[in-house]
Protein backbone atom coordinates (compact mmCIF):
# COMPACT_ATOMS: atom_id res chain seq x y z
CA UNK A 1 0.00 0.00 0.00
CA UNK A 2 1.39 3.44 -0.71
CA UNK A 3 1.85 5.96 1.94
CA UNK A 4 -0.52 8.04 0.02
CA UNK A 5 -3.64 5.44 0.14
CA UNK A 6 -2.55 4.25 3.74
CA UNK A 7 -3.56 8.18 4.70
CA UNK A 8 -6.43 9.13 6.65
CA UNK A 9 -8.46 12.05 7.52
CA UNK A 10 -7.37 11.64 11.16
CA UNK A 11 -3.63 11.38 9.91
CA UNK A 12 -4.26 13.48 7.14
CA UNK A 13 -1.04 13.26 4.23
CA UNK A 14 0.19 17.13 3.82
CA UNK A 15 2.79 18.25 0.89
CA UNK A 16 4.42 20.88 1.60
CA UNK A 17 6.05 22.85 -1.86
CA UNK A 18 9.40 24.85 -1.14
CA UNK A 19 11.35 24.72 1.59
CA UNK A 20 12.62 28.52 1.77
CA UNK A 21 11.84 30.04 5.51
CA UNK A 22 8.54 29.60 5.15
CA UNK A 23 8.49 25.71 4.22
CA UNK A 24 11.18 25.24 6.92
CA UNK A 25 8.83 26.45 9.33
CA UNK A 26 5.81 24.52 7.68
CA UNK A 27 7.76 21.13 7.80
CA UNK A 28 8.36 22.11 11.69
CA UNK A 29 5.08 23.28 12.92
CA UNK A 30 3.55 20.35 11.02
CA UNK A 31 5.86 17.77 13.08
CA UNK A 32 4.78 19.51 16.55
CA UNK A 33 1.32 19.01 15.72
CA UNK A 34 1.38 15.41 15.17
CA UNK A 35 1.39 15.35 11.66
CA UNK A 36 3.18 11.99 10.99
CA UNK A 37 2.45 11.96 6.88
CA UNK A 38 4.31 15.15 5.12
CA UNK A 39 6.53 15.10 1.74
CA UNK A 40 8.55 18.80 1.52
CA UNK A 41 9.22 19.23 -1.77
CA UNK A 42 12.03 21.43 -2.97
CA UNK A 43 13.29 21.88 -6.57
CA UNK A 44 16.94 22.82 -5.78
CA UNK A 45 19.18 21.28 -3.90
CA UNK A 46 19.79 23.01 -0.85
CA UNK A 47 16.85 24.64 0.94
CA UNK A 48 17.07 28.78 2.00
CA UNK A 49 14.88 30.28 -1.11
CA UNK A 50 15.56 33.77 -0.99
CA UNK A 51 18.82 33.23 1.00
CA UNK A 52 20.19 30.50 -1.00
CA UNK A 53 19.26 32.51 -4.16
CA UNK A 54 20.50 35.77 -3.07
CA UNK A 55 24.22 35.92 -2.79
CA UNK A 56 24.84 39.10 -4.25
CA UNK A 57 27.56 41.59 -2.55
CA UNK A 58 26.18 43.56 0.38
CA UNK A 59 23.13 40.83 0.80
CA UNK A 60 21.73 42.05 4.33
CA UNK A 61 18.39 41.82 5.67
CA UNK A 62 17.33 45.06 7.25
CA UNK A 63 14.64 43.81 9.78
CA UNK A 64 16.69 43.28 12.69
CA UNK A 65 17.88 40.16 12.98
CA UNK A 66 16.62 39.07 16.59
CA UNK A 67 13.41 39.50 15.37
CA UNK A 68 14.36 38.29 11.76
CA UNK A 69 14.42 34.76 13.46
CA UNK A 70 11.88 32.40 14.37
CA UNK A 71 10.50 32.35 17.22
CA UNK A 72 11.16 28.93 18.98
CA UNK A 73 14.93 29.42 17.62
CA UNK A 74 16.11 32.40 18.66
CA UNK A 75 19.56 32.72 17.55
CA UNK A 76 22.13 34.76 20.37
CA UNK A 77 24.72 34.31 17.67
CA UNK A 78 23.74 37.04 15.04
CA UNK A 79 26.33 39.16 14.23
CA UNK A 80 24.93 42.58 13.43
CA UNK A 81 21.66 44.57 14.47
CA UNK A 82 20.88 43.53 10.41
CA UNK A 83 22.89 40.62 9.82
CA UNK A 84 24.68 39.36 6.62
CA UNK A 85 22.38 36.98 4.18
CA UNK A 86 25.18 34.07 4.26
CA UNK A 87 24.60 34.02 7.96
CA UNK A 88 20.65 34.30 7.53
CA UNK A 89 21.21 31.60 5.00
CA UNK A 90 23.89 29.09 7.77
CA UNK A 91 20.78 29.93 10.25
CA UNK A 92 18.06 28.31 8.21
CA UNK A 93 20.15 25.17 7.65
CA UNK A 94 21.01 24.62 10.80
CA UNK A 95 17.26 25.29 12.44
CA UNK A 96 16.35 22.81 9.93
CA UNK A 97 18.62 20.57 10.91
CA UNK A 98 18.28 20.77 14.69
CA UNK A 99 14.40 20.06 13.75
CA UNK A 100 15.03 17.07 11.68
CA UNK A 101 13.57 18.54 8.38
CA UNK A 102 17.02 18.60 5.68
CA UNK A 103 16.88 14.79 5.73
CA UNK A 104 12.83 14.75 5.07
CA UNK A 105 13.78 17.16 1.89
CA UNK A 106 12.93 15.90 -1.31
CA UNK A 107 15.82 18.12 -3.12
CA UNK A 108 15.99 18.85 -6.89
CA UNK A 109 12.13 17.60 -6.55
CA UNK A 110 10.22 20.10 -8.58
CA UNK A 111 6.21 20.09 -8.36
CA UNK A 112 4.80 21.35 -12.16
CA UNK A 113 1.37 20.41 -11.18
CA UNK A 114 -1.42 20.06 -8.38
CA UNK A 115 -5.17 19.19 -9.21
CA UNK A 116 -7.95 18.48 -7.16
CA UNK A 117 -10.14 15.54 -8.15
CA UNK A 118 -11.90 12.99 -5.73
CA UNK A 119 -11.00 15.07 -2.43
CA UNK A 120 -7.57 14.84 -2.92
CA UNK A 121 -4.58 16.63 -4.40
CA UNK A 122 -2.97 14.81 -6.94
CA UNK A 123 1.09 16.09 -7.42
CA UNK A 124 3.02 15.83 -10.95
CA UNK A 125 6.89 16.31 -10.76
CA UNK A 126 8.99 17.66 -13.49
CA UNK A 127 10.94 14.46 -13.96
CA UNK A 128 7.24 12.51 -14.10
CA UNK A 129 7.10 11.43 -10.74
CA UNK A 130 3.37 12.10 -8.88
CA UNK A 131 2.26 12.06 -5.66
CA UNK A 132 -1.17 12.54 -3.67
CA UNK A 133 -1.92 14.90 -0.93
CA UNK A 134 -4.98 15.65 1.24
CA UNK A 135 -3.20 18.97 2.06
CA UNK A 136 -0.97 21.20 0.26
CA UNK A 137 0.34 24.11 1.36
CA UNK A 138 2.93 26.19 -1.27
CA UNK A 139 5.42 27.65 0.67
CA UNK A 140 6.87 29.06 -3.27
CA UNK A 141 7.63 32.63 -2.48
CA UNK A 142 6.80 36.01 -3.63
CA UNK A 143 9.69 37.92 -4.46
CA UNK A 144 11.23 34.84 -6.27
CA UNK A 145 11.38 35.33 -9.98
CA UNK A 146 13.62 37.41 -11.43
CA UNK A 147 12.26 40.26 -13.28
CA UNK A 148 14.10 40.65 -16.67
CA UNK A 149 13.87 44.57 -17.82
CA UNK A 150 12.85 44.62 -21.46
CA UNK A 151 16.17 46.43 -22.96
CA UNK A 152 16.49 46.62 -26.47
CA UNK A 153 20.04 44.82 -27.24
CA UNK A 154 20.39 43.29 -23.62
CA UNK A 155 21.47 39.90 -25.31
CA UNK A 156 24.16 41.61 -26.92
CA UNK A 157 26.19 42.62 -24.22
CA UNK A 158 29.70 41.70 -24.66
CA UNK A 159 30.48 41.49 -20.73
CA UNK A 160 29.32 39.19 -18.00
CA UNK A 161 25.44 40.22 -17.26
CA UNK A 162 23.37 38.84 -14.80
CA UNK A 163 20.30 39.54 -12.54
CA UNK A 164 21.07 40.69 -8.86
CA UNK A 165 19.28 37.34 -7.17
CA UNK A 166 21.30 35.10 -9.81
CA UNK A 167 25.42 37.04 -9.11
CA UNK A 168 27.77 34.97 -11.11
CA UNK A 169 30.61 34.59 -8.19
CA UNK A 170 33.03 33.81 -10.85
CA UNK A 171 33.21 36.84 -12.83
CA UNK A 172 35.80 38.68 -11.42
CA UNK A 173 35.43 42.45 -10.52
CA UNK A 174 38.18 44.05 -8.92
CA UNK A 175 39.33 47.24 -11.68
CA UNK A 176 36.23 46.74 -13.83
CA UNK A 177 33.71 49.04 -15.12
CA UNK A 178 30.72 47.94 -13.33
CA UNK A 179 26.61 49.19 -14.29
CA UNK A 180 24.34 48.44 -12.09
CA UNK A 181 20.22 48.64 -12.96
CA UNK A 182 18.16 49.91 -11.02
CA UNK A 183 17.69 51.58 -7.66
CA UNK A 184 15.32 49.27 -5.32
CA UNK A 185 16.98 47.80 -1.68
CA UNK A 186 19.25 45.18 -3.39
CA UNK A 187 20.68 47.76 -5.73
CA UNK A 188 21.75 50.37 -3.03
CA UNK A 189 23.08 47.32 -0.95
CA UNK A 190 25.30 46.36 -4.08
CA UNK A 191 26.65 49.52 -5.11
CA UNK A 192 27.45 50.06 -1.87
CA UNK A 193 29.38 46.92 -1.18
CA UNK A 194 30.86 47.17 -4.58
CA UNK A 195 32.49 50.41 -5.30
CA UNK A 196 35.42 50.01 -3.37
CA UNK A 197 36.10 46.92 -5.16
CA UNK A 198 35.61 47.79 -8.71
CA UNK A 199 37.51 50.35 -11.25
CA UNK A 200 34.14 52.27 -12.17
CA UNK A 201 30.54 51.66 -10.87
CA UNK A 202 27.72 53.64 -13.30
CA UNK A 203 24.36 53.14 -11.69
CA UNK A 204 21.72 53.72 -13.93
CA UNK A 205 18.96 55.36 -12.00
CA UNK A 206 15.28 55.54 -13.42
CA UNK A 207 13.72 56.87 -10.02
CA UNK A 208 15.45 57.77 -7.16
CA UNK A 209 14.45 56.39 -3.66
CA UNK A 210 14.58 57.57 -0.28
CA UNK A 211 16.90 56.67 1.63
CA UNK A 212 16.75 55.62 5.52
CA UNK A 213 20.16 55.63 7.94
CA UNK A 214 20.55 53.23 9.75
CA UNK A 215 23.72 52.09 11.62
CA UNK A 216 24.31 48.36 11.65
CA UNK A 217 26.72 47.78 15.00
CA UNK A 218 27.78 44.62 15.59
CA UNK A 219 26.94 42.71 18.43
CA UNK A 220 29.75 42.59 20.65
CA UNK A 221 31.03 39.22 22.15
CA UNK A 222 29.89 40.27 25.49
CA UNK A 223 26.41 40.85 24.63
CA UNK A 224 26.13 37.40 22.78
CA UNK A 225 27.42 36.01 25.88
CA UNK A 226 24.89 37.66 27.68
CA UNK A 227 22.06 36.76 25.16
CA UNK A 228 23.47 32.90 25.93
CA UNK A 229 23.24 33.31 29.36
CA UNK A 230 19.77 35.17 29.91
CA UNK A 231 17.32 33.79 26.65
CA UNK A 232 14.95 36.78 28.52
CA UNK A 233 17.07 39.81 27.49
CA UNK A 234 17.55 37.87 23.76
CA UNK A 235 13.42 37.94 24.02
CA UNK A 236 13.16 41.71 25.78
CA UNK A 237 15.26 42.90 22.18
CA UNK A 238 12.95 40.85 19.92
CA UNK A 239 10.44 42.57 21.52
CA UNK A 240 11.17 45.82 21.96
CA UNK A 241 12.36 45.14 17.33
CA UNK A 242 8.89 44.03 17.09
CA UNK A 243 6.96 46.71 18.77
CA UNK A 244 8.75 49.35 17.32
CA UNK A 245 8.78 48.08 13.75
CA UNK A 246 4.85 47.44 14.01
CA UNK A 247 4.05 50.90 15.62
CA UNK A 248 6.80 53.21 13.83
CA UNK A 249 6.65 51.80 10.82
CA UNK A 250 4.26 48.40 9.11
CA UNK A 251 0.64 50.29 10.58
CA UNK A 252 1.89 53.44 9.59
CA UNK A 253 1.95 52.84 6.08
CA UNK A 254 -1.36 52.11 5.82
CA UNK A 255 -2.99 55.58 6.31
CA UNK A 256 -0.74 57.92 4.35
CA UNK A 257 -1.89 60.99 6.67
CA UNK A 258 -0.47 59.31 9.28
CA UNK A 259 2.04 61.90 11.22
CA UNK A 260 4.72 59.23 11.87
CA UNK A 261 4.99 59.10 7.98
CA UNK A 262 5.76 62.95 8.04
CA UNK A 263 8.36 62.01 10.62
CA UNK A 264 10.61 58.98 8.04
CA UNK A 265 10.26 61.67 5.55
CA UNK A 266 11.99 64.18 7.34
CA UNK A 267 14.60 61.52 8.46
CA UNK A 268 15.40 60.68 4.82
CA UNK A 269 15.18 64.60 3.69
CA UNK A 270 17.31 65.47 6.48
CA UNK A 271 20.22 61.98 5.65
CA UNK A 272 19.80 63.47 2.01
CA UNK A 273 20.39 67.22 2.87
CA UNK A 274 23.63 66.17 5.33
CA UNK A 275 25.28 63.43 3.21
CA UNK A 276 25.18 64.64 -0.27
CA UNK A 277 27.31 67.32 -0.88
CA UNK A 278 27.10 68.40 -4.52
CA UNK A 279 23.49 70.36 -5.09
CA UNK A 280 23.49 69.13 -8.71
CA UNK A 281 24.05 64.99 -7.15
CA UNK A 282 21.87 65.77 -4.37
CA UNK A 283 18.36 66.88 -7.21
CA UNK A 284 19.43 63.66 -8.84
CA UNK A 285 18.86 61.86 -5.65
CA UNK A 286 15.80 63.80 -4.44
CA UNK A 287 12.50 61.64 -5.23
CA UNK A 288 9.62 63.56 -6.46
CA UNK A 289 7.34 61.29 -4.50
CA UNK A 290 6.30 60.37 -0.59
CA UNK A 291 8.94 58.19 1.65
CA UNK A 292 8.08 54.87 2.25
CA UNK A 293 5.25 55.44 -1.14
CA UNK A 294 7.83 52.81 -2.73
CA UNK A 295 9.16 50.02 -0.35
CA UNK A 296 11.88 51.98 2.05
CA UNK A 297 15.83 51.59 1.61
CA UNK A 298 17.67 51.38 4.31
CA UNK A 299 21.28 52.11 4.06
CA UNK A 300 23.95 53.87 6.63
CA UNK A 301 26.48 53.88 3.02
CA UNK A 302 25.09 54.32 -0.32
CA UNK A 303 25.07 58.27 -0.29
CA UNK A 304 28.82 57.66 0.53
CA UNK A 305 29.16 55.27 -2.14
CA UNK A 306 27.61 57.26 -5.13
CA UNK A 307 29.72 60.20 -4.25
CA UNK A 308 33.18 58.12 -4.42
CA UNK A 309 35.29 59.17 -7.31
CA UNK A 310 35.18 56.02 -9.26
CA UNK A 311 31.44 55.89 -8.76
CA UNK A 312 28.54 58.03 -11.36
CA UNK A 313 24.92 58.49 -10.91
CA UNK A 314 23.28 57.86 -14.72
CA UNK A 315 20.09 59.26 -14.55
CA UNK A 316 19.57 59.80 -18.58
CA UNK A 317 17.33 57.17 -19.62
CA UNK A 318 18.67 54.12 -21.25
CA UNK A 319 18.32 53.84 -25.06
CA UNK A 320 19.87 50.32 -25.35
CA UNK A 321 22.61 48.01 -24.47
CA UNK A 322 25.45 47.54 -26.85
CA UNK A 323 28.25 44.81 -26.71
CA UNK A 324 30.57 47.71 -25.32
CA UNK A 325 28.02 48.66 -22.77
CA UNK A 326 25.05 50.82 -21.71
CA UNK A 327 23.95 53.48 -24.77
CA UNK A 328 22.01 56.87 -23.05
CA UNK A 329 19.74 58.26 -24.59
CA UNK A 330 22.01 61.24 -24.96
CA UNK A 331 23.85 59.19 -27.31
CA UNK A 332 26.60 58.13 -24.60
CA UNK A 333 27.94 54.61 -24.25
CA UNK A 334 29.06 53.69 -20.97
CA UNK A 335 31.40 51.10 -21.41
CA UNK A 336 31.03 48.67 -19.40
CA UNK A 337 32.82 44.56 -18.42
CA UNK A 338 29.84 43.62 -16.33
CA UNK A 339 26.51 44.58 -15.93
CA UNK A 340 23.96 43.93 -13.23
CA UNK A 341 20.61 43.67 -13.32
CA UNK A 342 18.98 45.01 -10.05
CA UNK A 343 15.43 45.14 -11.88
CA UNK A 344 13.39 43.36 -8.93
CA UNK A 345 11.05 40.15 -9.33
CA UNK A 346 7.79 39.17 -11.06
CA UNK A 347 5.76 39.97 -7.99
CA UNK A 348 2.69 38.41 -8.98
CA UNK A 349 3.84 34.59 -10.14
CA UNK A 350 3.43 33.32 -6.52
CA UNK A 351 2.86 29.59 -7.21
CA UNK A 352 3.33 29.75 -11.07
CA UNK A 353 4.31 28.08 -13.58
CA UNK A 354 3.14 25.72 -11.15
CA UNK A 355 -0.20 24.24 -13.03
CA UNK A 356 -2.83 24.22 -10.25
CA UNK A 357 -6.28 23.56 -10.86
CA UNK A 358 -9.28 23.19 -7.70
CA UNK A 359 -12.22 21.88 -7.75
CA UNK A 360 -13.71 21.08 -11.22
CA UNK A 361 -10.98 21.52 -12.88
CA UNK A 362 -10.91 25.12 -12.13
CA UNK A 363 -7.07 26.66 -13.30
CA UNK A 364 -6.18 29.02 -10.63
CA UNK A 365 -4.29 30.94 -13.67
CA UNK A 366 -8.18 31.52 -14.55
CA UNK A 367 -8.98 32.62 -11.20
CA UNK A 368 -6.12 34.50 -11.15
CA UNK A 369 -6.41 36.25 -14.74
CA UNK A 370 -7.12 39.51 -13.23
CA UNK A 371 -4.64 39.65 -10.88
CA UNK A 372 -3.86 37.30 -7.69
CA UNK A 373 -5.71 37.41 -4.98
CA UNK A 374 -5.84 35.55 -1.40
CA UNK A 375 -8.44 35.42 1.18
CA UNK A 376 -6.15 36.97 4.60
CA UNK A 377 -3.30 35.96 2.12
CA UNK A 378 -3.59 32.39 2.09
CA UNK A 379 -7.19 31.04 0.85
CA UNK A 380 -8.71 30.87 -2.78
CA UNK A 381 -12.49 29.48 -2.76
CA UNK A 382 -12.59 26.47 -4.97
CA UNK A 383 -9.18 25.01 -3.91
CA UNK A 384 -9.69 23.67 -0.74
CA UNK A 385 -7.31 22.14 1.94
CA UNK A 386 -5.23 24.00 -0.21
CA UNK A 387 -2.92 27.03 1.57
CA UNK A 388 -0.55 30.08 0.26
CA UNK A 389 2.01 30.79 2.88
CA UNK A 390 3.20 34.56 2.24
CA UNK A 391 0.57 34.60 -0.78
CA UNK A 392 -1.03 37.37 -2.83
CA UNK A 393 -2.36 40.46 -0.30
CA UNK A 394 -0.04 39.51 2.70
CA UNK A 395 1.69 42.46 4.47
CA UNK A 396 5.09 41.32 2.43
CA UNK A 397 8.08 44.04 2.69
CA UNK A 398 7.00 45.91 5.83
CA UNK A 399 7.51 43.48 8.45
CA UNK A 400 9.53 40.18 9.78
CA UNK A 401 8.22 37.74 6.71
CA UNK A 402 8.72 35.03 9.55
CA UNK A 403 6.44 36.40 11.96
CA UNK A 404 4.14 36.64 9.12
CA UNK A 405 4.64 33.07 7.89
CA UNK A 406 4.48 31.75 11.89
CA UNK A 407 0.88 33.62 12.18
CA UNK A 408 -0.43 32.19 8.95
CA UNK A 409 1.18 28.68 9.72
CA UNK A 410 -0.95 28.87 13.08
CA UNK A 411 -3.63 29.54 11.31
CA UNK A 412 -3.70 26.85 8.45
CA UNK A 413 -3.04 24.32 11.22
CA UNK A 414 -6.73 25.80 12.96
CA UNK A 415 -8.14 24.52 9.52
CA UNK A 416 -6.72 21.25 9.54
CA UNK A 417 -6.95 20.85 13.46
CA UNK A 418 -11.20 20.33 11.78
CA UNK A 419 -10.27 17.84 9.21
CA UNK A 420 -8.32 16.09 11.93
CA UNK A 421 -11.10 16.11 14.34
CA UNK A 422 -13.31 14.31 11.48
CA UNK A 423 -15.45 17.50 11.43
CA UNK A 424 -14.94 17.27 7.77
CA UNK A 425 -12.28 16.45 4.84
CA UNK A 426 -12.53 19.31 2.36
CA UNK A 427 -12.04 22.99 4.02
CA UNK A 428 -12.27 26.21 1.52
CA UNK A 429 -12.64 29.65 1.86
CA UNK A 430 -16.35 30.65 0.77
CA UNK A 431 -16.95 32.87 -2.23
CA UNK A 432 -19.15 35.25 0.03
CA UNK A 433 -15.77 35.80 2.08
CA UNK A 434 -13.50 36.45 -0.50
CA UNK A 435 -15.29 38.96 -1.65
CA UNK A 436 -16.09 40.79 1.18
CA UNK A 437 -12.58 40.46 2.02
CA UNK A 438 -11.23 41.96 -1.51
CA UNK A 439 -14.17 44.65 -1.47
CA UNK A 440 -12.57 46.02 1.88
CA UNK A 441 -8.97 45.35 0.82
CA UNK A 442 -9.64 47.29 -1.91
CA UNK A 443 -10.96 50.22 -0.19
CA UNK A 444 -8.20 50.17 2.06
CA UNK A 445 -5.59 50.24 -0.09
CA UNK A 446 -6.46 53.23 -1.28
CA UNK A 447 -5.82 55.39 1.40
CA UNK A 448 -2.54 53.45 1.73
CA UNK A 449 1.36 55.32 1.00
CA UNK A 450 2.07 52.93 -1.64
CA UNK A 451 -0.90 54.56 -3.94
CA UNK A 452 0.07 58.41 -2.96
CA UNK A 453 1.67 58.59 -6.46
CA UNK A 454 4.52 56.16 -7.21
CA UNK A 455 5.47 52.98 -9.44
CA UNK A 456 6.30 49.92 -6.92
CA UNK A 457 6.22 46.77 -7.06
CA UNK A 458 3.41 47.39 -4.47
CA UNK A 459 0.72 47.84 -7.36
CA UNK A 460 -1.27 45.58 -9.19
CA UNK A 461 -1.85 46.36 -13.21
CA UNK A 462 -4.43 49.13 -12.28
CA UNK A 463 -1.88 50.62 -9.91
CA UNK A 464 -3.71 49.44 -7.09
CA UNK A 465 -1.46 48.54 -3.97
CA UNK A 466 -1.86 44.62 -3.38
CA UNK A 467 -0.18 44.43 0.02
CA UNK A 468 -1.86 43.73 3.41
CA UNK A 469 -3.93 47.09 3.71
CA UNK A 470 -4.40 47.33 7.21
CA UNK A 471 -2.44 47.61 10.13
CA UNK A 472 0.17 44.67 11.43
CA UNK A 473 -1.81 44.76 14.31
CA UNK A 474 -4.93 43.62 12.12
CA UNK A 475 -3.22 41.42 10.68
CA UNK A 476 -2.11 39.72 13.91
CA UNK A 477 -6.09 39.62 15.26
CA UNK A 478 -7.32 38.34 12.09
CA UNK A 479 -5.09 35.63 12.05
CA UNK A 480 -5.63 34.46 15.42
CA UNK A 481 -8.32 32.30 14.83
CA UNK A 482 -10.18 31.36 11.99
CA UNK A 483 -13.65 32.98 11.32
CA UNK A 484 -15.69 29.22 10.54
CA UNK A 485 -18.39 31.44 9.26
CA UNK A 486 -15.99 31.98 6.12
CA UNK A 487 -15.29 29.04 5.63
CA UNK A 488 -17.30 25.71 3.78
CA UNK A 489 -16.28 22.06 5.73
CA UNK A 490 -17.38 19.09 3.41
CA UNK A 491 -16.84 15.68 3.88
CA UNK A 492 -15.29 13.51 1.00
CA UNK A 493 -17.89 13.68 -1.92
CA UNK A 494 -20.15 15.66 -0.55
CA UNK A 495 -21.47 18.16 -3.36
P1 LIG B 1 12.82 46.58 -6.77
O1 LIG B 1 12.62 47.25 -5.48
O2 LIG B 1 11.64 46.13 -7.53
O3 LIG B 1 13.72 47.54 -7.65
C1 LIG B 1 13.90 47.33 -9.03
C2 LIG B 1 14.66 48.51 -9.59
O4 LIG B 1 14.92 48.26 -10.96
C3 LIG B 1 13.88 49.80 -9.53
O5 LIG B 1 14.75 50.85 -9.19
C4 LIG B 1 13.36 49.97 -10.94
O6 LIG B 1 13.17 51.31 -11.34
C5 LIG B 1 14.53 49.39 -11.72
N1 LIG B 1 14.15 48.94 -13.05
C6 LIG B 1 13.32 47.92 -13.38
N2 LIG B 1 13.22 47.81 -14.71
C7 LIG B 1 14.01 48.78 -15.25
C8 LIG B 1 14.32 49.19 -16.55
N3 LIG B 1 13.78 48.57 -17.61
N4 LIG B 1 15.15 50.22 -16.72
C9 LIG B 1 15.68 50.86 -15.65
N5 LIG B 1 15.44 50.53 -14.38
C10 LIG B 1 14.60 49.49 -14.18
O7 LIG B 1 13.76 45.25 -6.61
P2 LIG B 1 14.81 44.90 -5.48
O8 LIG B 1 15.78 45.99 -5.25
O9 LIG B 1 15.37 43.56 -5.84
O10 LIG B 1 13.94 44.77 -4.18
C11 LIG B 1 12.71 44.07 -4.17
C12 LIG B 1 12.25 43.93 -2.75
O11 LIG B 1 12.99 42.88 -2.15
C13 LIG B 1 12.49 45.11 -1.85
O12 LIG B 1 11.59 46.15 -2.02
C14 LIG B 1 12.43 44.45 -0.50
O13 LIG B 1 11.11 44.23 -0.08
C15 LIG B 1 13.12 43.14 -0.77
N6 LIG B 1 14.55 43.27 -0.46
C16 LIG B 1 14.82 43.39 0.86
C17 LIG B 1 16.11 43.54 1.24
C18 LIG B 1 16.36 43.65 2.70
O14 LIG B 1 17.35 44.16 3.11
N7 LIG B 1 15.45 43.17 3.55
C19 LIG B 1 17.13 43.60 0.31
C20 LIG B 1 16.83 43.47 -1.03
C21 LIG B 1 15.52 43.31 -1.40
P3 LIG B 1 11.82 52.13 -10.96
O15 LIG B 1 11.96 52.43 -9.51
O16 LIG B 1 11.87 53.30 -11.84
O17 LIG B 1 10.67 51.21 -11.27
Amino acid sequence: MTAAARSTRRDPRVAVIGAGMSGVLAAIELARAGYRDVAIYEKADRLGGTWRENTYPGIACDVPSHLYSYSFAPNPEWSHRFSPGAEIQAYFEDVARRFGVTERIRFGAEVVGCAFADGRWSLALADGARDAADVVIAATGVLHHPALPAIEGLASFAGACFHSARWDHAVPLAGRRVGVVGTGSSAIQIVSALVDRVGELALFQRTPQWIAPAENPPYEEAEKAAFRADPASLAAVRAAAERALTDGFANVLVDADSPVLQVIQDACTANLERSVRDPALREKLRPAYRATCKRLVISADFYDAIQRPNARLVTEPIERVEPAGVRTRDGRLHALDVLVLATGFRVDAFVRPMRVTGRGGVALDDVWKGGPFAYLAMCVPGFPNFFLLQGPNGPVGNFSLIDVAEREMGYVLQLLARIRAGACDEVSVTPAAMERFDAERRAAARRTIWATGCRSWYLDREGLPTAWPWSFDRFRSDTAAPRLDDFELRRRGER
